[in-house]
């Protein structure tokens, strides 16, 4: 199926309280790579007690314990809902905070545990030190193979189960600073510790991500056409291996 007559619809949650390091610009890349392509989108922008509708593709970012404890309560009165949008192919993006919060808990420092809505068997605490710098992580979903990005975070995120690492760290801390492992997905559930924001510097995943939101909605695979990434390409590799 060409790319015209197509549409999905993003759905992006709670950017009044989580966009660190401007993380709306996932959002930005997501509607623009469609809208280069022909391909309708359909936004909605979800704030604190919106219902949360149907969407082929969810986004949220990342953002400060304050903002995330806010977050968690709104979260918790959707989480039947999303894991049925979850077990039914919804593709989901979040970054650092939110990532967090879609794993079982986030235990801040000297605060009360943050519970989680489990779309990732993922468990989140904070750590004594901050990570922060620039991360170069391969991946196997994509090609090129790597990710590039910034992380600012001290929850140390472990995986369980069927949770699987989104990449390998080449540089930077990822997930805990131990296990080299950086970001989760399970089903088309996303999550990573890349501001940047993450999505502009890492175009195969955008298109990646676009893939199977129309593939949710098709019920087909969508093989979207090439565009022009000289630009995107050239900030990637400037990017790619710079640690701190
Ligand atoms: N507050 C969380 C932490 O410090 C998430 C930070 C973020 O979203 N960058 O780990």
């Amino acid at each position: 199926m060409a790319n015209k007559n197509l549409k999905i619809s993003i759905a992006h949650l709670y950017p009044k309280l989580l966009n660190l390091y401007g993380d709306v610009g996932n959002v930005i890349t997501l509607r623009k790579r469609c809208i280069w392509r022909g391909i309708d989108v359909e936004f909605e922008e979800i704030n604190l007690s919106d219902d949360i509708k149907e969407h082929d593709l969810y986004f949220i970012g990342g953002g400060q314990d304050k903002q995330q404890r806010d977050v968690a309560k709104e979260l918790l009165k959707n989480k039947n809902n999303l894991l049925t949008q979850r077990d039914e192919g919804a593709v989901f993006l979040a970054i650092c905070g939110g990532y967090q919060l879609f794993g079982h808990y986030y235990q801040p420092h000297n605060a009360e545990r943050l519970e989680g809505i489990s779309l990732l068997d993922a468990y989140t605490v904070a750590g004594n030190k901050r990570f922060i710098g620039n991360v170069t992580a391969q991946t196997s979903l994509v090609e090129p193979n790597t990710l590039v990005g910034f992380e600012n975070h001290s929850g140390l995120t472990y995986l369980k189960g069927d949770t699987k690492p989104l990449a390998y760290v080449l540089a930077g801390s990822g997930n805990n600073g131990k296990d080299k492992t950086e970001g989760a997905y399970y089903k088309n559930v996303f999550g990573t510790y890349l501001h940047g924001s993450f999505l502009p510097k890492n175009p195969a995943f955008a298109d990646f991500l676009i893939e199977l939101a129309l593939e949710k909605r098709y019920g087909e695979k969508i093989v979207l056409e090439k565009l022009d990434d000289a630009i995107e390409n050239i900030t990637h590799q400037n990017l790619t291996g710079k640690a701190y």
